[in-house]
């Protein structure tokens, strides 16, 4: 096969299931490298283990993160899987506590997954109203000792900015493991592992990617012994992201930055427009002063914004009638703002919490906004107009 050598200015993707090995040798080498260089394998077997274009893009990310390894899976889950699976071993499995306000997909894979198939002991910490309390979490941590603790920075649709660098240095004292989702707060406002986390995980389908069009996700770290451990269960479960998702991962993120410095401008003047409006009842974003860990946020992500979620709340007088006017405005704004179960594209989305959360979050008027980087007077202009035509009494 004639071999074409140009200098691209772009990763190459490489879509070999298995790749060339010339002789008994290099197949040695290739496979002393998997376990003893697993960072920078010379050469690559089977794409199932090691995908040189994912790994181009894995060092991108490593960039982002301010670690020593990252590891793209298909999805957010499988990053989750991944990250918590290698701390499971055969009789050795302590408690693993859960901070309550999570992404519901993890809320379910741990009582599907984690404690009905895999009978492990799982405990949950709730927060006392929009605050976990940390003298509560300290006495939970004496009387659990848990073996891994793990919570996501921001919560979702209440937005509670979690104290995380408290909640860090208290269960790494306490003697757990502790690994954090950073989708929602991204690299960008604050890195987990710089204080003393020991796996981030994302669902890079969201703002690292940040167009709706690829599902993957990715666990990172500084510890030698865990990344071993997450290739060889990546591999062995086969959770491994596709070198077409990768290139693309790749090509998008070199925006990152420039996307979520503008989604969290965006949402913060949205917040605002909102927070005044007189159809609007209430307004939960972290950069509004009103918001119940305002302080806790500006602490921790140090001005550089405060993200890209809004939840509001729509007036009206009884539950139906806000349920209505929910109602109303996202048929309003079908336009211009879709109702799409995601967040973290350039566009702006739309949920309405109650028919998500059900039960959890029995609110009638709540709306979740994932505010786009779109021209921003055209995007406040869409949402005066939809509050104009809606009636709320
Ligand atoms: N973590 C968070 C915070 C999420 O919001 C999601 C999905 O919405 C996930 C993890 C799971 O990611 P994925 O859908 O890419 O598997």
């Amino acid at each position: 096969m004639k071999k074409i050598d140009v200098q691209s200015t772009r990763i190459p993707i490489y879509r070999d299931a298995a790749f060339f090995l010339s002789d008994e040798e290099t197949i040695k080498k290739a496979f002393r490298d998997e376990l003893d260089h697993p960072r920078s394998p010379e050469i690559y077997i089977y794409a199932r283990y090691r995908n040189p274009t994912v790994v181009a893009v894995e060092e991108q990310i490593m960039a982002l993160e301010e670690c020593q390894w990252a590891l793209l899976t298909q999805s957010g889950m499988s990053a989750i899987d991944v990250a918590l699976s290698i701390f499971q071993k055969a009789e050795e499995t302590g408690t693993w506590l859960f901070f309550s306000e999570i992404y519901g997909g993890t809320n379910s894979y741990i009582d599907r997954v984690l404690q009905f198939r895999r009978g492990i002991n799982i405990k949950r910490f709730y927060p006392a109203g929009y605050r976990y309390d940390l003298g509560q979490l300290e006495k939970e941590l004496a009387e659990t000792k848990p073996q891994l603790v793990y919570f996501e920075a921001m919560s979702n649709p209440m937005l509670i900015v979690a104290d995380c660098q408290s909640i860090i240095s208290m269960a790494k004292k306490a003697g757990a493991v502790v690994l954090v989702d950073n989708t929602f707060a991204t690299p960008y406002l604050w890195n987990p592992l710089q204080h003393g986390a020991d796996i981030v995980v994302h669902s890079a389908t969201k703002f690292l990617s940040g167009h709706n069009n690829i599902t993957a996700g990715v666990l990172c770290g500084n510890d030698a012994q865990m990344e071993k451990d997450a290739i060889e269960y990546r591999k062995f479960v086969g959770h491994m992201l596709s070198a077409d998702d990768a290139y693309r991962l790749g090509t998008q993120l070199r925006t990152f930055e420039l996307r979520f410095g503008r989604h969290c401008q965006n949402a913060a003047q949205l917040a605002k427009t909102l927070a005044d409006h007189e159809k609007i009842e209430k307004v939960l974003y972290p950069g509004l002063e009103s918001h119940p860990t305002h302080n806790q946020a500006q602490r921790l992500f140090n001005g550089k914004g405060f993200g890209a979620m809004i939840t509001f709340d729509i007036k009206g007088d009884t539950p139906e009638k806000k349920g209505q006017a929910a109602r109303g405005f996202i048929s309003a704004m079908s336009e211009h703002v879709p109702l799409v179960p995601t967040l973290g594209d350039t566009q702006t989305m739309l949920l309405h919490v109650e028919s998500v959360w059900g039960d959890k979050y029995p609110l009638p008027g709540m709306i979740r906004l994932s505010v786009g980087i779109e021209n921003y007077p055209e995007l406040e202009a869409a949402f005066l107009n939809a509050l104009d035509q809606i009636a709320i009494k």
